[in-house]
């Protein structure tokens, strides 16, 4: 507590997509918020009361994170679409249980009463996600384990971590598996960004430049369900003030396809486009969210339909693209001596 009495929260991975909108929801609602980051917000100044640049796979810069710290939202991973998590399987298993097994065990030195561990629907096995009209996934199905990539098996293997620390150590855990979180403010280029977010800027750039042509990865038939941010910050709250100590969904349930969500970007730019198909990572065939024990447990569920959190979006992104097509100015790119 601050000296104010004000509970003290860290959240890591705050210069990211759902970290930096999580500093400004928890300050709006009275709390101090320490952000910790290998970066600083790309699209908006830090909103947090403190915020320290470490890197948190190193055990030192835990500490001086979780220091005085009450409440911790672990959100810290090295992490992108599926372009990315399909091909870094080690790396991404390195980065992230050395982020995860320090930041926790600092939160246990440092007498932190309450803990909140941001999982995925990637921990689900990949067998039970084949068809495009897939049942939605409830949190028991995903054992026997049996993920698709590095990335879920790191997440699961986080999650089995924080039950431990909470059966050992008595620390208040709890975990949400996230199902494709969207937004304003999020990774939208350079082989990050996810599915709504990729295309919407190849919807952008086609309408802007009048070319009219997207690439899609795969058949486009693929399925997923998309949550908003304002819905996934709310529901990250709810759940660490809850007393639920196991792995819940957080996602909408609404399941489209990767060519329909394509159809209502271009809606919403007011563009016709032609899909041209690729070859390219497109993770497991369809996947959904059983929201059955969030409404249960919360008495709450995400509630922004997917039309107007992607009319936000794409507004947000039309507008990046926009700026980054601009020419720069004759001389800007001379060197200064020139
Ligand atoms: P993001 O990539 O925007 O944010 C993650 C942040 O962690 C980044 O800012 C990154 O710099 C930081 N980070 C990486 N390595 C670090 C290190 N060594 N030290 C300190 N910081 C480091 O991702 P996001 O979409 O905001 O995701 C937040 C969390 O939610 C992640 O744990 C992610 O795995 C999980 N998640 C997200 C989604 C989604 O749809 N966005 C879905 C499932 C799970």
């Amino acid at each position: 507590m601050t000296n104010d009495g004000q509970t003290r929260v860290l959240v890591t991975g705050a210069g990211g997509f759902i970290g930096s909108h999580l500093v400004t929801y928890l300050r709006k609602r009275g709390y101090w918020v320490r952000g910790v980051d290998l970066k600083y917000p790309e699209f908006a100044p830090a909103d947090a009361d403190e915020f320290l640049v470490l890197d948190l796979r190193r055990w030192e810069n835990c500490l001086e994170a979780a220091n005085g710290i009450d409440e911790i939202y672990a959100l810290a991973a090295d992490m992108g679409g599926m372009g990315f998590i399909s091909s870094h399987n080690a790396l991404i298993f390195h980065n992230n249980a050395l982020i995860n097994l320090h930041t926790i065990e600092a939160a246990r030195e440092k007498c932190v009463r309450r803990y909140l561990y941001t999982s995925s629907a990637c921990v689900y096995p990949e067998h039970l996600q084949e068809i495009p009209n897939v049942k939605g996934l409830r949190e028991e199905d995903a054992y026997p384990a049996a993920p698709q990539d590095g990335y879920g098996w790191e997440k699961l293997y986080t999650e089995r971590l924080c039950q431990y620390y909470a059966e050992d150590y008595g620390i208040e855990m709890r975990t949400v598996r996230f199902h494709n979180i969207f937004g304003e403010n999020g990774t939208w280029e350079g082989g990050r960004e996810k599915a709504p977010a990729a295309l919407a800027r190849k919807i952008a750039i086609a309408k802007l430049t009048r070319t009219n042509e997207i690439e899609i990865w795969g058949d486009g038939e693929q399925t997923r369900s998309f949550c908003y941010i304002d819905d996934c910050i709310e529901g990250l709250y709810r759940l660490m003030r809850s007393n639920h100590r196991d792995p819940i969904n957080l996602g909408q349930d609404r399941m489209v396809s990767i060519n329909e969500l394509a159809d209502m970007l271009a809606d919403i730019a007011g563009v016709e486009i032609t899909k041209r198909y690729v070859s390219g990572p497109q993770g497991v065939r369809g996947r959904n969210s059983d929201n059955t024990k969030l409404k249960e447990v919360l008495g709450w569920e995400p509630s922004v339909s997917l039309e107007d959190g992607l009319a936000k979006t794409y507004a947000w992104i039309e507008e990046q693209v926009r700026a980054s097509l601009i020419p720069a100015p004759a001389g800007e790119a001379l060197p200064a001596s020139a």
